[in-house]
């Protein structure tokens, strides 16, 4: 997506070798006429499928899932929630997610009442890196035996291991942009 790798070289910041922030338009202050178009790529990208509901992670998928749910006929969002509880109550689905990003672990959670096996789901998130954010939501569909159509991941830093480890779990990956390397404080794409 040309958009949104001029977007990156403009207003995208290196931080490390390992991280890209992108605060000024995604992860933060969000830039609404990008995310619409961000949307559109997702819905043209998956637009064979029946999608029922579109799953995200808290905190910085959800503004763009509920923006691209609005080109799947408005289709409901749901958000894992993130706990470092372990007291977990109710009828859940949840799973222990350990995070090299971020290096904590964590759970990730959602209602049973919101995803059972009548449902055909998207995945959205913002950044692939290590993937352990994406293969916990992956678990949760697979438990609650809903279709899985694949993940929807705006960028994704193929110099991780994210990309790898989902597409061996047999789940279809489209990344908007690809990241090969953030060395020498500049941002390089895969194509
Ligand atoms: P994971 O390692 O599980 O694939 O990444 C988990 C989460 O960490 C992503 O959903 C994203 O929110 C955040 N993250 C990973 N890498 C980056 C990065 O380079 N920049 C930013 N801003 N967030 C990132």
């Amino acid at each position: 997506m040309e958009l949104l790798k001029e977007r990156i070289r403009q207003d995208g910041l290196v931080i490390d070798e390992h991280v890209l922030k992108v605060d000024q338009f995604l992860n933060h202050q969000m830039d609404i006429a990008l995310i619409n178009e961000i949307g559109k790529e997702f819905r043209r990208i998956f637009k064979d499928h029946d999608i029922t509901k579109i799953i995200t992670i808290e905190a910085s998928g959800i503004g763009i899932a509920c923006i691209a749910a609005q080109y799947f006929n408005n289709v409901p969002v749901i958000f894992a929630k993130k706990s470092k509880s372990i007291n977990i109550e109710g009828d859940v689905y949840w799973v222990d997610v350990k995070s090299y990003t971020h290096k904590q672990e964590y759970n990730v959670i959602l209602s049973k009442k919101f995803l059972n096996e009548n449902d055909t789901v998207l995945l959205i998130d913002d950044f692939l890196a290590n993937g352990c954010a994406l293969s916990g939501l992956i678990e949760i569909v697979r438990e609650a035996k809903a279709k899985l159509v694949g993940a929807g991941i705006v960028i994704e830093k193929t110099f991780q291991e994210g990309g790898k480890t989902i597409r061996n779990m047999d789940v279809r990956v489209e990344s908007l942009v690809k990241v090969k390397s953030l060395k020498g404080n500049v941002v390089e794409f895969d194509d």
